[in-house]
Order: structure tokens, then C-alpha cells, then sequence
């Protein structure tokens, strides 16, 4: 996108003040004055996706009340298109703008106000003048009734919690704001300030967490040499059920269920979530697909390198939490095992490369549909098995010498630091050739831009491991489907496999199953008890109003159940390279 700075743009100076009279009702109300215009007309917008989250969401659908004046005097502010108005601003030095935004959608990517908190993910709050995204903006935030914190990487004017300074859009759009009564603790770790903000209560136990938190946060920094921030800010929003997170350039922001801080299980996962956040602020904030910034807010932005910027992100959160020591080493086998076999009962594997995966994340990954699982894969976790793969490539390669963890770092300097722009494809290839010390282009056509089924035993062998199939001697019967089962009792299909007896003789999404072979169905899980390979039944659904009975053929269940398991007598090479891979 463009980089030019207008003349205006050295010369106005933008404030927003935000309040929340009516936050009960999950309103933001947005005042926003420039001043110093020099320009005949102004374009006023607001993004429509936000980085991290690769959707176009349409913010400007949240908005409302939306008017212009200039010295008390109303003036036109016409939309001319969804997330542009235009005002007429010749021989106006100084303007006001004034708008609502409702939020109500909670998610970490999104904003959500109400009585006890606001959370608000920047893009979609702060409309932005065209050609001025390099203009530094003020923000005062006013809070509703109570509330007395606000926690954001923004940093602070005057020493005015409530005054916050962004350098600039991208600085801004970068930086989530939370406003309420939020726990604050935090800690120091090599020269940066650390705080984490929890919203929502729940069961954590604030001195394990900086403990733990702060082990992660040095292995991370240990990947890249170095760690960019002063101030870095964990809002996590705790709820009865909660997952997930976005990344930025100096915080982040994380869903968890709040009472799943004391089983060990629940809290690795939250450690593993705080590893993959943290890790983004090197891998994509800054060591980052060159499109991936400076971003254009008013479109997609194509990248195919998302199994780099995702799926690698994913492989470290394990690795990460591995090397904290804090659990066993079959923990983190769980993790693979589990990425393996998600991977391995995808029809979608035999149809989209991770190259493709990641190009139109904006289009399939998310925006899924009931065929989705026959048709995509996921770059997190196909990427994640390809960060395994060329991490133990690297090792075996180089005997130990070095790892995935010289690429990450060799590229984030060569490219962020150095060049200070992103990665081309064929660039990161070269920086992994670099520490193989040979070509991947038979690797790259197989596994990147190709559909060649993944040889685990051939990468998980240089460490002297191997996947059993737990299922492989099984003969069970299946059909090929999920359901949900309503209140109601009913069990309705949600998906049906590709290649399955249920795909084959015509079982649809939305049907609901009755009954077997004349028998009243009941229970979703035991639907084919007793059933074999070959049998033949008869299915009665509905759809669609209307009884229909199919004669389906029973197949043999095509599910791999993947352990990895350690090989008979390992090799000093073997037993160096599992040493190093797993920080034994
Ligand atoms: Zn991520």
C-alpha cells in the first residue's frame, strides 16, 4: 500500500476522546477532532478486517450516529462507500467527527462492551483519515461509573492512565484497549515489563502464573536473540468457556474459561495459548510474510506463507512449553499425536495444499461449511507438522549443531532488523536451505505445494521415534458422519466424510437419523453397534419434513488413531537428535 505522507499529515493532529455512557447497552461513543487540515477534501475510514484475524469483518456495520461539524457548525459527512465518509473540508483547519460503535460480539478480534468491561480491538473503533495512517493520535478514555484501570501497550501521557499516545495507525490498530476493573499483576523478564490483566475472575494462582509465564516468555526470547519490547500487556478474558487469542506487536489478547486454571491439563493448554501469542510478536509481527505490513485495512491481504506465520507459531507452542520443563515429555506428545491425527482423518488433505490453505484463509478457513473437513485443511496444524518436520530435518542434518530456532532467528535478523521489510516464499525457503545445508525443492513440492502424505517415521526416525496406528488392526464398521443431538433428543447430521458409506449412499447434512433398520435410533454413538464391515442396513431419515429410508453398505472405518512411540535400540545419532529436539 501506499507510504506517501502528505503534507497534512505532518501538520494535523488527531485526538479521539471515547466514553461509554451507555455501556449497559455496549455502546462506544467516539468524538474524534483534527486539527491542522490543509486539504480540500478528507476521507474518513474505518478498516475492515483486523490484522491476525484473516476476515473481512465489516466494521463500519457497528456504527452509527455518525456526523461531522467544524467550529459548532454541522457539516456533510456522506458515506460514499461501506466504510468511507467523505467531507468537504476547504478552508476548514478544524473538524469534529462524532460516532457510536455498538459491541457486542465477544471474541478475541472483536469488541465487546457492557456493564462490567469494555474491550475494545482498535480497527474496529478508530476511523482513520486516508493518507494519514503514519499521524500520531492522542486517546482519552473516559470510563463508565466504576471503572478505574485501563490496560493496553499504548503508552501513557503525562502519567494519565486514562491519556494514551499512538505514534501512529498501525502503532493503533495494533494496540487492543481494555477498560474496566480488571486484575492487574505482572512481572520483569530480561529488561521488558510484563503485565497481565484478567477480566472475568477465575481460579489462577497469580504467583505460579508470573512464575510460569515468565519461563515461557525467556525461552521464547532465547529463540530470537533478543526481545524488541519495553512493556508488554496480557489481557486475558476469563468466561465459563473461553479459548483462543490475537496477537500484537507489544500485547495480546486471550480467551480462557476461568475455572480451568487448576487442573493440569487446563492450565498447560493456557500456557500453551500464552506461548503461541507471545511467540507472534516475533513470528508475523515483525518476522513477517511480506504483505503482512504494513497492512492495507480496506482489503484482503494474500499471503500463502501463513503455515509459516501460523503453523510454525503452533509447532513452538508445543516445543516452548516443552522446554519450560514444567511437564513431561509424553505431554508434548500428546500435542503432536493430536496434530497428526487431525491431520491424518482429513478427507481435505488430498485436496488442498498448505500453500492454498493459506492463501484463501479469507474465503475457506474462516468462513467454514458443512463440507469444509472434505475439501481444507488447516495451516496451523498441517504447518505445525511441517515445523516438526524441517526442525528435525535441520538437526539430524547439521548433527545437533543447530535447529529451526538459527532459521527463526537468522530470519527475523536478516529481514526485520536489517532489511526491515518481510519474507518473500522463496526467501524463507533459502533460510532453511542455509541451516539443512541442502536444496528443500523436493521437500517444498511434496509438503508446501503438494498433496504427498506426510512420512512421519522418516523425520520422527532421525530422533529415534516412530507412529504405531493404534487402530490399524481393527476392523470396525463406520458410517461416516457427526451429529449433534438436540434437547429434543433428535440426532442430526452435521457432517458427512468423504469416501464413507454414509457419503457414498447419500446420508445429507441437516438429516435426521430415526432409525436403523427399522429400530428407532436413539443414541447417536451406537447407531452401528454390532454392526460389520459390509453388513448392509437400511437408514430412515428426515428431511426436509419427509421420511426417507436409505440402503446404505457398511465400510470399514478409515480412522488412524497415531501414538509415537521410541524405536528398538536407538543410535548415538538418534539419541543426540531426540537430546536436542526435546531439551532432554
Ligand atoms: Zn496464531
Amino acid at each position: 500500500m501506499t507510504t506517501t505522507i502528505s503534507k497534512a499529515a505532518n501538520t494535523a493532529q488527531i485526538t479521539y476522546n471515547v466514553s461509554f455512557p451507555e455501556a449497559q447497552a455496549h455502546y462506544a461513543d467516539i468524538e474524534m477532532h483534527i486539527t491542522g487540515l490543509q486539504q480540500n477534501t478528507l476521507e474518513l475510514k474505518m478498516p475492515v478486517w483486523t490484522p491476525g484475524s484473516y476476515l473481512v469483518r465489516e466494521f463500519a456495520k457497528n456504527i452509527e450516529s455518525f456526523s461531522a461539524e467544524a467550529g459548532s457548525k454541522a457539516i456533510a459527512s456522506p458515506k460514499i462507500n461501506k466504510n468511507t465518509w467523505q467531507i468537504v473540508t476547504k478552508g476548514i483547519s478544524a473538524i469534529t467527527v462524532k460516532y457510536r460503535v455498538y459491541a457486542f460480539e465477544i471474541s478475541v478480534r472483536t469488541s465487546f462492551i457492557d456493564a462490567s468491561h469494555a474491550f475494545l480491538s482498535t480497527t474496529g473503533i478508530f476511523i482513520y483519515p486516508t493518507n494519514m495512517l503514519h499521524s500520531p493520535a492522542t486517546i482519552h478514555i473516559k470510563p463508565y461509573k466504576n471503572w478505574d484501570k485501563v490496560s493496553t501497550s499504548l503508552e501513557m501521557v503525562n502519567n494519565d492512565p486514562f491519556t494514551r499516545l499512538s505514534p501512529n495507525f498501525d502503532i493503533l490498530f495494533d494496540s487492543p484497549i481494555e477498560v474496566g476493573n480488571q486484575d492487574v499483576f505482572g512481572f520483569d523478564a530480561s529488561g521488558v515489563h510484563y503485565e497481565i490483566c484478567m477480566y472475568g475472575g477465575g481460579n489462577y494462582d497469580k504467583e505460579k502464573l508470573k512464575a510460569d509465564i515468565h519461563k515461557v516468555v525467556d525461552q521464547e526470547a532465547a529463540v530470537f536473540g533478543e526481545n524488541p519490547n519495553k512493556h508488554y500487556v496480557f489481557i486475558v478474558h476469563n468466561r465459563q468457556r473461553n479459548g483462543g487469542g490475537l496477537e500484537h506487536l507489544s500485547s495480546t489478547v486471550l480467551g480462557a474459561s476461568r475455572d480451568s486454571y487448576a487442573n493440569d491439563k487446563g492450565y498447560q493448554s493456557f500456557l500453551g495459548l500464552v506461548a503461541h501469542e507471545h511467540f507472534h510478536l516475533w513470528n508475523v509481527k515483525r518476522l513477517r510474510p511480506i504483505v503482512l505490513g504494513p497492512f492495507d485495512y480496506d482489503t484482503e491481504n494474500y499471503t500463502t506463507n501463513l503455515w509459516i506465520a501460523e503453523g510454525f507459531t503452533e509447532y513452538y507452542q508445543g516445543i516452548i512449553v516443552r522446554r519450560t520443563q514444567l511437564f513431561p515429555v509424553q505431554n508434548y506428545f500428546d500435542v503432536l499425536e493430536s496434530e497428526f491425527n487431525i491431520l491424518e482423518n482429513l478427507p481435505g488433505k488430498d485436496l488442498q495444499t498448505v500453500a492454498e490453505s493459506s492463501f484463501d484463509a479469507w474465503i475457506k478457513a474462516y468462513r467454514p461449511n458443512e463440507n469444509s473437513n472434505n475439501t481444507t485443511i488447516s495451516y496451523y496444524n498441517k504447518g505445525a507438522i511441517i515445523g516438526m518436520m524441517i526442525d528435525l530435518e535441520i538437526i539430524n542434518s547439521s548433527k545437533g549443531k543447530f535447529s529451526l530456532d538459527d532459521v527463526m532467528k537468522y530470519m527475523y535478523t536478516q529481514y526485520y532488523k536489517t532489511l526491515k521489510r518481510g519474507y518473500t516464499d522463496a526467501e524463507f525457503k533459502a533460510g532453511f536451505e542455509k541451516f539443512a545445508g541442502k536444496k528443500l525443492d523436493d521437500f517444498y513440492a511434496k509438503y508446501i505445494n503438494g498433496l504427498t502424505p506426510i512420512d512421519y517415521n522418516k523425520y520422527l526416525g532421525y530422533a529415534g521415534y516412530k507412529v504405531v496406528d493404534e487402530l490399524a488392526d481393527k476392523n470396525d464398521a463406520a458410517l461416516g458422519i457427526t451429529t449433534v443431538t438436540t434437547a429434543a433428543k433428535k440426532i442430526i447430521v452435521t457432517g458427512v466424510q468423504r469416501g464413507t458409506s454414509a457419503y457414498i449412499d447419500g446420508i445429507n447434512v441437516n438429516d435426521e437419523i430415526t432409525a436403523i433398520d427399522g429400530t428407532p435410533a436413539t443414541d447417536a454413538a451406537a447407531l452401528i453397534n454390532g454392526k460389520n464391515p459390509g453388513d448392509k442396513i437400511q437408514v430412515t431419515v428426515t428431511r426436509d419434513g419427509q421420511a426417507i429410508i436409505l440402503p446404505v453398505t457398511l465400510l470399514k472405518s478409515n480412522r488412524v488413531k497415531y501414538n509415537i512411540v521410541t524405536v528398538d535400540s536407538p543410535t548415538e545419532q538418534q539419541l543426540a537428535v531426540r537430546k536436542k529436539w526435546l531439551s532432554l
